[in-house]
């Protein structure tokens, strides 16, 4: 009988603790959201009082993967790390540009050894930092050090259900990692899934933006775009699909509506691409690009760029911008979508990047 009441009193400790450690967890998830949310307002407001500084930069750490999706033309498998220091000294070149929203893409960023003291530094000049990443690399202890480093957004690409011979990055295998972080991530998760460029079954990316919504994330959906960020047309099906994802994305999705439903009909967008002015790529070489689809243009190193480049992109037009599907500079273009017509010229340098493409 004493046994038994102490394995009861036991469970209910044990329960008690449980409940105390999640309401702790929640709790401090929310603190950090609401702190999110704040310093995003203030972007805002700083992006639309002035019009001289990047909102938002990509930048490169490593382009090495441990992945080989089919249809990316951003990676290889050879590079080595940019070296803590170099790195540094462009995050905070970018912070002295004024720059609003960091965030870390490769490559696979997660492979670069220092990412958390790349992070660290980028909070403590109070950057927003993000990291684009594809997950594997995930675990408990590297997602409680991503929270440690200050952490503000992740993205996740999901592309599939099951892997296949397009892309590994399948709901199937990737699942127990988006557990992880509904259970341990303080930050905010994004799952993106992808329609086009030989994903067999379209309706896939309908059961992974459900499933990230029932994980408490948000979701989003791409077109996969050619070589250089130009639509490629879509089927009926995939269309359909689309459509339905933006049923939900009224509750729970957060794209642009104007760009997307253009994209899903193949029409071209008119809009003013600020790319190279409140959007820059920065490459592994530490050159300023476009995106990272019209890499080679301006290409001009980041610690030689000023304002009067951020002023001339700002009003240069891009041939590209039409049908254009890179979503995170239709999203920050917005913000000056109402205001200076751009009135400088620009070829857009159809620059090859086959060089970076390693289809296995
Ligand atoms: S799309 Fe695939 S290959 Fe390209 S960087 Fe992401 S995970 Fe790597
Ligand atoms: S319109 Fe802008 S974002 Fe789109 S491909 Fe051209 S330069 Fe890149």
């Amino acid at each position: 009988m004493r046994l038994l009441e102490s394995v009861c009193f036991n469970r209910l400790v044990y329960s008690r603790l449980r409940g105390m450690l999640t309401r702790s967890f929640k709790f401090s998830r929310d603190l950090r959201a609401l702190n999110r949310r704040m310093r995003e307002w203030r972007m805002i407001a700083r992006g639309v009082l002035s019009r001289d500084h990047p909102v938002m930069a990509h930048i490169i750490p490593i382009r090495r993967c441990n992945l080989s999706c089919t249809y990316c033309n951003e990676y290889d498998d050879f590079s080595k790390p940019i070296p803590p220091a170099t790195m540094i000294e462009r995050l905070d070149q970018l912070a002295d540009l004024g720059t609003t929203i960091i965030t870390f893409s490769g490559g696979e960023p997660l492979l670069h050894p220092d990412l958390d003291s790349l992070i660290a530094n980028t909070r403590k000049r109070g950057v927003i930092a993000g990291l684009i990443t594809n997950g594997y690399l995930l675990t408990p202890q590297r997602i409680r050090q991503l929270n440690d480093a200050g952490l503000d957004h992740m993205q996740i690409s999901i592309d599939n259900v099951m892997p296949d011979e397009v892309s590994k990055k399948s709901l199937k295998v990737l699942d127990k990692k988006l557990q992880m972080l509904a259970a341990h991530a303080l930050f905010h998760v994004n799952i993106n899934s992808v329609l086009g460029g030989g994903i067999h079954n379209p309706q896939d990316a309908l059961v992974v933006g459900r499933r990230a919504i029932e994980l408490g994330f948000t979701s989003t959906i791409g077109i996969i775009h050619d070589g250089d960020g130009q639509l490629r047309p879509i089927g009926e099906r995939e269309r359909e699909v689309f459509l339905e994802m933006k049923g939900l994305e009224k509750k729970n999705f957060s794209q642009l509506n104007y760009f997307q439903d253009n994209i899903a009909h193949g029409r071209p967008s008119d809009w003013r691409c600020r790319a190279g002015a409140r959007y820059l790529y920065v490459c592994e070489d530490g050159l300023v690009h476009y995106c990272s689809q019209q890499r080679g243009f301006p290409a001009k190193p980041l610690g030689q760029y000023t304002v009067e480049d951020i002023r001339r992109e700002y009003m240069t037009k891009k041939g590209c911008a039409p049908m254009c599907t890179i979503s995170c500079v239709h999203q920050i273009s917005y913000m000056d979508f109402w205001r200076d017509p751009q009135t400088i010229d620009s070829t857009v340098p159809a620059e090859s990047t086959a060089n970076l493409v390693q289809i296995k």
